[in-house]
């Protein structure tokens, strides 16, 4: 099976509905058939051949979901580049997945010409834009279908991790880690064919929640693809385009509930938020679903998982408003056909309610680190995933994520999450965005240290937030100072990169 025939069988059953469309070009499934068939046409013209990596580095565009579908046609890998990259990080990616052609945007021209500098295998760069060697490859190439037969183990895609853990390592995803997240996205969206959604994207598709974009077109759904979020432009596309679909990640959300005007969109025809890829503050979701109504639901997952493994429903949602609010706290529970398991540090499962690393299997789990067996062995054991995050789970199935194992801050001989911190930070309204680290102490080895951004036109006042923190999570939590920024430095996903934070502050320091 060739996931990419998908398109052809939707431009077979509804050719003239829009499949794609951004700002400057619209798309029908039978137009998105035809030229998915001559990009594909056009890299084996160009020598590519199936399983050689091709990679994407651009702004969202109707063109990287055309690459998508192209690129599963004629079997070659899909290489996502992060569009925030820096150029050194750019020419590593493509050294790294030894990249033969660099699919990339007028805005990153120069960074991919360095990686043609660099990289003796990288032969081609195609070029997106009015008149540009992306369009003309295009018009050149032949029609003809085209599916190149896949086995279910062959690698489709390189996923480079967001790097929020530092190295950029390239995920790899078969073809059925693929199809698995077919499946769940198709059942976490609730996506028939009878019912025409239209859904909006506006966080990079080349993350992993772009993922979300094969199963839409595999049932002849409208994507609608913004190239950047901006409050307003969202809110209005969501009213213009009558948009039924989206997702967001929390510092999306956050900067909706934080918007004045939010109240003067009609957003009726809005039915399922999705969000997830980064945690969100309990206080926050409430006004979310206070704002949206309770349409929210909330995947958990990683790049090395090819996209969600938890789900917190809609209805687990207005149970949190009516009766459970600690399902504010929670990521749901295990979507079907993942195990998801709490272990101590030998691997052993852990009783209902105690707190170890959660552990995930299942046919979305990645195929390993491409060429990094060193990386992949303390993270893939026996199939399973080692997430790198503590969580427990209750005696319902619901898992609630305390926080990444390496970001806990030792302070005093006690354990500080702070992830647990910063929710009690986000309950103060003149709080926009926190970020808790460890900063080196003399007398405790680490303290904890909340480094705020106060919401427009806000006064932060330090002694009050560590006052309201002491009085929810307890003395030793409390932070022991707070710094106020303009703004906090984030991944392409919108996580705020809290390792950046935390080696400001031990720059100089002997310690790690
Ligand atoms: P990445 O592969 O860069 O997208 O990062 C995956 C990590 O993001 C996970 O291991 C979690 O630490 C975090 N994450 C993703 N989704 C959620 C969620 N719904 N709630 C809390 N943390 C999340």
């Amino acid at each position: 099976m060739n996931l990419g025939n998908l398109v052809t069988r939707s431009a077979l059953f509804w050719a003239e509905r829009v499949a794609l469309k951004d700002e400057r070009v619209e798309l029908t499934y039978a137009q998105l058939d035809d030229h998915t068939n001559r990009l594909a046409a056009a890299l084996t013209g160009l020598g590519v051949v199936k399983g050689d990596r091709v990679a994407v580095l651009s702004w969202n565009r109707v063109e990287i979901a055309e690459a998508e579908v192209a690129l599963l046609k004629g079997g070659f890998v899909r290489v996502p580049i992060n569009a925030r990259l820096s150029t050194d990080e750019v020419i590593h990616v493509c050294a790294d997945s030894e990249v033969r052609v660099l699919i990339t945007d007028e805005a990153h021209l120069a960074a991919a010409q360095h990686a043609l500098a660099e990289n003796s295998g990288l032969q081609t760069l195609l070029v997106m834009g009015d008149g540009g060697s992306f369009e003309d490859a295009l018009a050149q190439a032949d029609s003809s279908p085209v599916s190149v037969e896949i086995d279910p183990d062959d690698i489709v895609v390189h996923h480079y991790t967001s790097g929020s853990s530092g190295v950029l390592k390239a995920a790899m995803h078969s073809l059925r880690n693929r199809r698995a997240i077919l499946r769940k996205i198709t059942f976490r969206s609730r996506l028939y064919p009878d019912q025409p959604e239209t859904f909006l994207h506006v966080g990079p598709i080349t993350h992993v929640s772009g993922m979300a974009l094969m199963p839409l077109l595999a049932q002849g759904h409208t994507n609608v693809i913004l190239s950047r979020f901006d409050v307003d432009m969202y809110l209005s596309t969501l009213q213009a385009e009558k948009v039924t679909q989206t997702y967001l990640v929390p510092t999306m959300i956050n900067r909706i509930l934080a918007a004045p005007n939010r109240g003067d969109y009609d957003l009726s025809s809005l039915k399922l938020l999705r969000y997830g890829a980064a945690p969100i503050s309990p206080a926050r979701l409430r006004e979310a679903v206070e704002f949206f109504g309770p349409i929210l639901n909330q995947g958990y997952g990683a790049g090395e998982v090819c996209s969600s493994v938890t789900l917190l429903t809609e209805a687990d949602h207005a149970l949190a408003m009516n009766g459970r609010p600690e399902l504010f706290s929670s990521c749901g529970r295990a979507l079907f056909e993942t195990e998801v398991k709490v272990v101590d540090d030998e691997g052993n499962a852990l009783p209902v309610g105690e707190a170890g690393e959660l552990v995930v299997k299942g046919e979305d789990v990645m195929q390993g680190y491409f060429n990094a067996p060193e990386l992949t062995a303390p993270v893939l054991k026996n199939g399973r995933y080692h997430t790198g995050d503590i969580a427990y789970i209750d005696d319902t199935g619901y898992i609630f994520i305390i926080d990444r194992k390496k970001d806990m801050i030792v302070t005093g001989g006690f354990n500080v999450y702070p992830n647990e911190v910063e929710h009690a930070l986000f309950e103060r309204a003149e709080v926009f965005e926190a970020c808790v680290v460890g900063v080196p102490d003399a007398d405790l080895g680490e303290a904890v240290k909340a480094v705020v951004v106060a919401r427009d036109g806000a006064e932060i006042d330090a002694e009050a937030l560590i006052t309201h923190c002491a009085d929810k999570l307890g003395k030793f939590k409390k932070p022991h100072s707070v710094d106020v920024v303009a703004e906090l430095p984030k991944n392409d996903a919108g996580k705020i990169l809290r390792r950046q934070v935390r080696n400001r502050y031990w720059a100089g320091s002997d310690r790690k």
